[in-house]
């Protein structure tokens, strides 16, 4: 899951990471009222979305009054942002923070990630801050340093200084760096965050640091564990079809392809989506029922997949392991006879039962083409799908 800045940073701010002071508006009102309440001369007008690189895309606005906060404020909110990180579609703001302006000395990049090749917490930093860290670490790797975290001694002091040193701090920002970077590690760990990334993480002119931008992922799986970050859900910024899939217990993510994609086990989804590939075909989505998929969880993800107005074919994968396969089959039948069928439909299934699965696809009124194996399958869905271009 992912989380706003200004949400980011309020807990950055409960674990000691400097922030600026900053409050969230949800109407132009509601911003200069903020820019009020915050005092001095100098603002910053952010849209939020889930999403980087806001800053370019005319997101991120320096105001040197309340007049211009106004003006900011009115012309960021509702308009559509696009990046790279949101696709050529972009995203439409519906919030804004309004923070104070900050004397920026220097730019940096502070982040923490996990690193399953080091099975640790990794904080990565660079003196190459406010730029994107893929371009740095394909450009000029050497620029990015990277200390590996024992997950039970935790962040030592020592790791944070080597980082400031190598950030190039100096004198009392060293002694804040330390504070500022277990901080960060805490919240991480404390909130079961999947990354956690200060671009830029700045030096003010006065010497101290203080994040200017905040992002943090949140690991699903341990959502439970957070029922206040679940508070901090955004539904406008996820995507449609897979918080509907979520809700029925799907795992869902949508692609860019054509073909159609529902699988059991999140192994053989994979493996599905890299056959299709490798004859040639595009999968429009990731789809794991689970292993102990029912006719209604086939029939809710039959709906998911052909509301996708890309999706030309649709392939079925299925191992009858738990569930057998007759039952699976039914459950097909059930789904194309609610939802109808308008694109063609291959379906392979193995395992328990096979033979009664087959017999009833077969006996039904639908046209629903066989295949014996997964490359059978991927093979004939796109078949299918050139015979229609
Ligand atoms: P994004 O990464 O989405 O572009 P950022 O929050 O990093 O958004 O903001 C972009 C740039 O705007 C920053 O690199 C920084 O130079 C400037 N900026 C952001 N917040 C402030 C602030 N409070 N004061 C001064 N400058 C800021
Ligand atoms: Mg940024």
């Amino acid at each position: 899951m992912n989380i706003h800045e200004y949400q980011a940073k309020q807990i950055f701010r409960d674990h000691g990471v400097t922030v600026p002071e900053g409050i969230p508006a949800f109407s132009v009102d509601e911003a200069v009222e903020a820019a009020e309440e915050l005092g001095g001369s100098t603002w910053v007008v952010k849209a939020q979305i889930h999403a980087g690189g806001r800053g370019k895309a005319g997101g991120v606005k320096i105001a040197n009054s309340l007049d211009e906060v106004r003006t900011y404020a009115d012309d960021i909110l509702g308009k559509t942002l696009v990046t790279h990180q949101t696709g050529p579609e972009g995203k439409e703001v519906q919030r804004l923070y309004v923070e104070q302006g900050v004397d920026i000395d220097r730019e940096l990049y502070l982040g923490l990630v996990i690193d399953r090749a080091t099975d640790s917490v990794v904080l990565m930093a660079s003196t190459e801050g406010g730029v994107e860290i893929e371009t740095v670490a394909a450009e000029t790797p050497e620029k990015i340093l990277k200390v590996a975290i024992d997950p039970l001694a935790g962040l030592l002091d020592f790791q944070a200084r080597q980082i400031a040193f190598g950030l190039g701090l100096e004198g009392k920002t060293v002694r804040q760096a330390v504070g500022f970077i277990k901080g960060l590690y805490q919240s991480f760990v404390e909130k079961d965050a999947s990354t956690a990334e200060i671009n830029p993480l700045v030096v003010t002119g006065d010497g101290e640091l203080m994040a200017l931008d905040a992002k943090m992922n949140f690991d699903d799986n341990a959502l439970y564990r957070h029922p206040d970050l679940e508070e901090l859900r955004d539904e406008s910024e996820e995507d449609p079809a897979e918080l509907e899939a979520q809700e029925h217990g799907l795992s869902y993510v949508n692609l860019d392809g054509n073909i159609g994609c529902m699988v059991n086990g999140a192994g053989l989804a994979m493996g599905t989506m890299d056959i299709i590939k490798h004859y040639g075909g595009e999968p429009a989505n990731f789809l794991d029922v689970g292993g102990g998929a029912d006719a209604e969880t086939v029939t809710e993800a039959f709906k998911l997949i052909t509301a996708d107005e890309r999706v030309q074919v649709i392939f079925i994968n299925i191992f009858g392991g738990i569930m057998r396969c007759d039952v699976i089959a039914d459950g097909v039948v059930a789904a194309v006879d609610e939802v109808g069928l308008e694109v063609p439909l291959v379906v392979r299934l193995a395992g328990t039962n096979v033979d009664e699965g087959k017999a009833i696809l077969e006996e039904s009124t639908f046209d629903i083409v066989s295949a014996d194996s997964m490359s059978d399958g991927a093979q004939k869905a796109i078949e299918l799908l050139e015979e229609q271009q």
